[in-house]
C-alpha cells in the first residue's frame, strides 16, 4: 500500500522552497572553455559538471549548455511548468552554441539538432530518458539529407527522434512503435534495423506520427522550439516518475537534489560504416583488473549498445579474440588510438576508474560522458590497492574509494565448485555471486513471489528500469541480450546482485513462460542457479561455499585499522558465531544475548520450570539445572575470544516468550515436569502480558527473581575461574538490561558484586571484571550521570532505545514504516540507521552524563545500527569507544569506523 505522493510533495515536502531567480543558471561549454567544472555535480547534475571538466580539459564534446538543477525546483514549485524567465537565457545559450557550431538550429537546409540529457547529482543510471535529434521535422529532415549527402542517415535519425520524443515528452507507450518498427522488418525478411532503406525510413515516419496522433490525440510537434521546451519540461518532470523514485529510494538520493537538464548539439554514430557509439571502463568494473574494457556498435546511435538492440563488440583486440567479433582497435584504428589516449588522461586527471561514453562520426571521435564507474566490492579492493601501488591514490583515499556496505558481497557464498552440476548456458559474469531461485518471467512476479516467501531469479530478454523493483526482489538476474554494459549488468552491480548478462545460448519465450536452453524446456517455478562470476547457468540448486577473502581485503582492512579510533566487536551468543567474528577480525563480543542459549531441546524443559515454579525453592532447583549449561557456553564463549572483552548481558526477555503456547505442547510439557495440566496452563496464562515489550522484563525479572541473575552470574565467574586456572586472562564484562532508574542498578550491581565475590572466595581465585548497564530508555540517558556511579560501561542498546525514544513497535512498524520512507518523513528506516537528531541525541547525552560522573566510562553501542555505516560515523562522532554489530558486518564496521575517522577530519564530501 502506497499513499500517492504529488510532485510537490515528494520533491519539496522537506525544504522550504527558495523562489529567488539564481543569478546564474545557464552554463555554457564548447571547445576548451567551459562556465562550470566537475566540483559543480550539485547544481550542473553530474553529467553536466563532467561535459564541463572534460570541455575545459581540451576533449573533443560537442558545444552546448546545462540548465542547473535549481531550476529543477523551481520547475515543481511553479506547478511541473518551466518558469517564463528561464527562457531568455536558454535561448541567449542556443545562439552561442549556433554560432560555435556555423550552424542553426531549425534551419531547412542544414540544421543544428540537439540532444536533451538529464543528469542528477548522483549517477542514476537509466533512470532519466534522453532524446535524441531534436530539431527534425518534415522540411529540416530535408536539409539534413541534403547538407549530409545522406538520406539514409537523416530519416534514420527522424524516425529514431520520433520514437523518443513521443516515449519521453508525449508519454505514449513506446512498444506500439516498436512494435511497428519489428513488423516492418520481418515483412521485408530484414533482420538489423541497419538493413532500413531510406523508402522503409520514410514510411516508419509517416506511420509513426499518424500512431501518435492516434493514440494521444496531439499532432506530432514541429516547431523546433516547441519541441526544445517541452523536451525540457519533460526532463524535468521524470525526476519524479515511479522508477526514478524507486531508484532515488534504493540508493538514499534525496527527492529534493532535482535533476540538471544538458542541452548540446548533436553528433551521429549512425552515418554509416564509418560511425560508431560505444560506453567503456578504463578498468574492468567487475574483477577490477587493469584492462581497457568496452563495447561498441557500427552505424549506431545513442542507447543502442546499452538497450541490446544488437550484440554490442568488444573494443580493444584482446577482449575480441575470444569472439567473433572485429574490434574497435582493429576496425577503426585512429579513433581508437584516440580514445585511448583520452582515457588514460581521464582516468589520471580523476585518478579513479572511468565509465565514459562515446560516438565516432565520420571516423571523428567524440567525448560525450565521463563519470566514475560503478564496479562490484571485489573490483573496488582490487582497483583501491592497484591505485595504491600506482602512487595514483593515497591509503587515505583508498578507503574512501570504497563502500563499507557493498563489502557485504564480497562475505557471501559462491557455487561450489566440487558440486556436480548440469550447465545449462554460458552468459557474461555480469555481477559475481552465486544464487538460486525459481524463475519468473516479469517484474511483478519477481515482486509478488518474493512477497510469499519465496526466492526467485529474474528472467528477462533484456530488463529496462521499469524492471528495478523486480530486480531488486530476485536474488539473481538473468537476461538473454544486451553486453556487459546493459542495463540489468550496470544496475546489478550497483546493487550488488549476482546477474548473468547477455546469455544468447537461451531462448526465453514470454507467451508461454519458458526457457529454453540445451534441449530443456524450463517452465516458470522452475528452479536453476546463477554464478554471477562465470557467467553459467546451472539446472537446479548447486551447492555453495563460505566464502574466501582475498588479498586485496586483507590489505584494505589493515589499512583501516590502522587508521580507526572505533573498536569494533560483534554481537555474539554462540561458539560458532563468535569464530566467525574473530575470523574477520572483531575485537571481543559487545553483547551476548543469554537467552539465546535457554532454547536449546535439552535446556528449554529446565528453563520453563523456573519460570513456572510456585516459590523461591523451586526456582532455585530448576536454576541449579541450568547452571551448569550457562557455565560451559561462557566457558567456550570467553575461550574464543580470550584476550578480548566480552560483554554478558544476563536475562533480558519476557519470560512468556519461553513457555509452550499451544494445548498439545503445554500437555506435553506437563508430562515431561510431572506438573497437573490444568495448572500449568492456568500459571502460562497468567504470564500474558498486554504489552511485553515494556513488561515483564530485563532487569525487572531480576528485581523480582533475583535468583536469576545470581544464577547467571555465578556461571560466568565459575566459567572464568576454571579458565584461569588453566592459565588464561579473561575479564568479563556483566551487563544489566533495560535499566530505567538508578536504583534498580544499584540494587542489581550490589548482587552482582556479591556473587562474584563468593564464587571468588569458594575458589580463591581473583579476577577483573566490570559491571555496567545498557542505555536503552530514555530515563536512562537523561539520568546517565546518577546511572554512571553504578556503571562501568555503557551500552546502546540502539534497537530498543529506537523504539521507545519513538514509541514505534519494531514488530508493527512494518506496515506503515515503508510510507513514511517514501514520503520523506524518516530519511532512512530508523532501524537501520540511527535517527541521529532524536535517538541520536539521547545516545550523546548519555555519553556526555556519563562521563561527567565517570571521565573513564566505556562506552559502545550494541544495536543492529553498529553494523551500518552512517550510524558508524555518527557514534564516532559522539565519542563511543567501539561498536558491535553481527559478524558478517565486522569488515563493514572496521572500514567505516576508519572512514568515520577520516572524514571527521576533512569536510564530508559525496566520495561514491
Ligand atoms: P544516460 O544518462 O542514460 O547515460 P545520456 O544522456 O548519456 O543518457 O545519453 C545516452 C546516450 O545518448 C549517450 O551515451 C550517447 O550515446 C547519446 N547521446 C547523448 N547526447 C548525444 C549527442 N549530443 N550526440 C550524440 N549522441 C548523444
Ligand atoms: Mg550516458
Ligand atoms: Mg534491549
Amino acid at each position: 500500500m502506497q499513499v500517492p505522493t504529488s510532485q510537490n510533495k515528494s520533491s519539496k515536502s522537506s525544504e522550504s522552497v527558495n523562489t529567488k531567480i539564481p543569478d546564474k543558471f545557464v552554463y555554457f561549454f564548447a571547445a576548451g572553455e567551459a562556465d562550470g567544472n566537475a566540483g559543480m555535480k550539485s547544481i550542473l547534475g553530474g553529467k553536466g559538471a563532467n561535459l564541463a571538466e572534460m570541455t575545459a580539459l581540451g576533449l573533443p564534446v560537442p558545444p552546448g549548455f546545462t540548465i542547473s538543477t535549481e531550476i529543477c525546483t523551481h520547475f515543481f514549485a511553479n506547478g511541473g511548468q518551466l518558469p517564463e524567465w528561464v527562457r531568455p537565457k536558454v535561448k541567449e545559450a542556443l545562439a552561442r552554441v549556433e554560432s560555435k557550431m556555423g550552424k542553426k538550429f531549425g534551419d531547412v537546409k542544414d540544421p543544428l539538432l540537439f540532444s536533451i540529457r538529464s543528469g542528477a547529482r548522483a549517477s542514476m543510471p537509466g533512470m532519466m530518458d534522453t532524446i535524441l535529434n531534436l530539431g527534425l521535422n518534415d522540411q529540416t529532415v530535408e536539409g539534413l539529407a541534403q547538407s549530409s549527402n545522406q538520406p539514409r542517415f537523416a530519416w534514420d535519425s527522424y524516425r529514431r527522434f520520433i520514437q523518443m520524443y513521443s516515449d519521453v515528452v508525449l508519454g505514449m507507450n513506446s512498444t506500439l512503435l516498436e512494435v511497428t518498427l519489428e513488423d516492418l522488418k520481418e515483412e521485408k525478411k530484414y533482420k538489423l534495423d541497419t538493413e532500413l532503406t531510406v523508402e522503409d525510413l520514410k514510411i516508419l515516419v509517416k506511420k509513426f506520427k499518424d500512431l501518435v496522433h492516434q493514440m494521444t490525440g496531439q499532432v506530432f510537434p514541429a516547431d523546433p522550439w516547441d519541441q526544445l521546451w517541452r523536451a525540457i519540461s519533460a526532463v524535468f518532470s521524470s525526476w519524479d516518475t515511479p522508477r526514478a523514485i524507486t531508484y532515488r529510494e534504493l540508493h538514499h538520493i534525496p527527492s529534493s537534489w532535482g535533476t540538471a537538464v544538458n542541452v548540446q548539439s548533436m553528433v551521429f554514430g549512425n552515418r554509416g560504416d564509418d560511425s560508431a557509439t560505444g560506453v567503456a571502463f578504463t578498468r574492468d568494473p567487475s574483477t577490477g583488473n587493469k584492462e581497457f574494457f568496452g563495447e561498441y556498435l557500427i552505424n549506431a546511435q545513442g542507447e543502442d549498445v546499452v538497450a541490446g538492440i544488437r550484440t554490442p563488440q568488444p573494443i580493444t583486440k584482446l577482449a575480441a579474440e575470444k569472439t567473433p567479433f572485429k574490434s574497435l582497435e582493429e576496425v577503426m584504428p585512429l579513433a581508437y588510438a584516440e580514445l585511448e589516449k583520452f582515457y588514460t588522461q581521464l582516468e589520471r586527471h580523476y585518478r579513479d576508474m572511468q565509465d565514459i561514453e562515446f560516438t565516432i562520426e565520420k571516423g571523428k571521435l567524440w567525448m560525450l560522458q565521463t563519470r566514475t564507474g560503478k564496479r562490484t566490492a571485489k573490483a573496488a579492493l582490487k582497483m583501491a590497492c592497484d591505485m595504491l601501488d600506482e602512487k595514483l591514490i593515497s591509503e587515505e583515499e583508498s578507503l574512501l574509494r570504497i563502500d563499507p556496505s557493498s563489502l557485504d558481497q564480497l562475505l557471501h557464498p559462491t557455487l561450489d565448485p566440487q558440486s556436480a552440476k548440469t550447465m545449462l548456458a554460458k552468459g557474461l559474469p555480469a555481477s559475481p555471486g552465486g544464487v538460486h531461485g525459481q524463475i519468473v518471467f516479469s517484474s511483478e512476479e519477481a515482486v509478488e513471489w518474493k512477497e510469499k516467501g519465496k526466492k526467485v531469479i529474474l528472467v528477462r530478454i533484456e530488463t529496462s528500469p521499469e524492471d528495478i523493483a523486480g530486480m531488486v526482489a530476485a536474488q539473481g538476474i538473468l537476461t538473454t541480450r544486451g553486453g556487459m554494459t546493459s542495463h540489468a549488468a550496470v544496475v546489478a552491480r550497483g546493487m550488488g546482485k549476482c546477474c548473468v548478462a547477455g546469455c544468447g545460448d537461451m531462448e526465453v519465450d514470454y507467451r508461454n513462460q519458458t526457457m529454453k536452453a540445451k534441449g530443456y524446456v524450463l517452465k516458470k517455478g522452475d528452479i536453476i542457479t546463477l554464478d554471477g562470476s562465470s557467467g553459467e547457468v546451472y539446472l537446479g540448486e548447486v551447492k555453495t561455499i563460505e566464502p574466501s577473502l582475498d588479498q586485496n581485503f586483507e590489505r584494505i582492512m589493515k589499512v583501516a585499522d590502522h587508521i580507526r579510533r572505533l573498536k569494533v566487536r560483534t554481537n555474539a551468543d554462540t561458539p560458532k558465531d563468535a569464530s566467525t567474528a574473530r575470523g574477520f577480525g572483531a575485537e571481543g563480543i559487545g553483547l551476548c544475548r543469554t537467552e539465546h542459549m535457554f532454547f536449546g531441546p535439552d535446556r528449554i524443559d529446565a528453563m520453563r520450570e523456573m519460570i513456572i515454579a510456585d516459590n523461591k525453592t523451586d526456582r532455585e532447583k530448576a536454576l541449579l539445572k541450568l547452571l551448569p549449561m550457562q557455565k560451559s557456553d561462557f566457558y567456550s564463549l570467553f575461550k574464543i575470544m580470550e584476550g578480548f572483552p566480552v560483554t554478558i548481558r544476563l536475562l533480558d526477555p519476557p519470560l512468556h516468550e519461553f513457555v509452550p503456547h499451544g494445548d498439545k505442547e503445554t500437555q506435553e510439557l506437563s508430562v515431561r515436569i510431572g506438573m497437573d495440566f490444568e495448572k500449568l496452563k492456568a500459571k502460562i496464562k497468567n504470564l500474558h502480558e498486554f504489552n511485553p515489550m515494556l513488561g515483564h522484563r530485563g532487569c525487572r525479572l531480576a528485581i523480582t527473581y533475583p535468583e536469576i541473575y545470581q544464577m547467571q552470574v555465578r556461571a560466568i565467574a565459575e566459567a572464568v575461574c576454571d579458565l584461569i586456572k588453566e592459565g588464561k586472562s579473561i575479564s568479563p564484562e556483566i551487563m544489566i538490561p533495560l535499566v530505567a532508574l538508578e536504583k534498580e542498578l544499584e540494587v542489581l550491581r550490589e548482587l552482582t558484586v556479591h556473587e562474584i565475590e563468593k564464587v571468588q572466595r569458594e575458589r580463591s581465585i581473583k579476577f577483573k571484571y566490570t559491571v555496567g548497564t545498557m542505555i536503552e530508555l530514555p530515563r536512562a540517558a537523561i539520568m546517565a550521570e546518577s546511572i554512571a556511579e553504578y556503571a562501568d560501561f555503557f551500552s546502546f542498546g540502539t534497537n530498543d532505545l529506537t523504539q521507545t525514544t519513538l514509541g514505534l513497535s519494531r514488530d508493527d512498524a512494518g506496515r506503515f514504516l515503508g510510507s513514511y520512507v517514501s514520503q520523506g518523513l524518516f530519511a532512512k528506516d530508523p532501524f537501520v540507521s540511527i535517527d541521529k537528531k532524536g535517538v541520536g541525541a539521547l545516545v550523546k547525552m548519555g555519553v556526555e552524563l556519563g562521563r561527567r560522573a565517570k571521565p573513564d566510562l566505556k562506552t559502545g553501542v550494541c544495536g543492529e545500527h553498529g553494523g551500518d555505516p552512517e550510524s558508524i560515523e555518527f557514534f564516532h562522532q559522539v565519542g563511543l569507544d567501539y561498536v558491535s554489530c553481527s559478524p558478517y558486518r565486522v569488515p563493514i564496521a572496521r572500514l567505516a569506523a576508519a572512514r568515520a575517522q577520516l572524514l571527521s577530519k576533512r569536510e564530508r564530501v559525496l566520495v561514491l
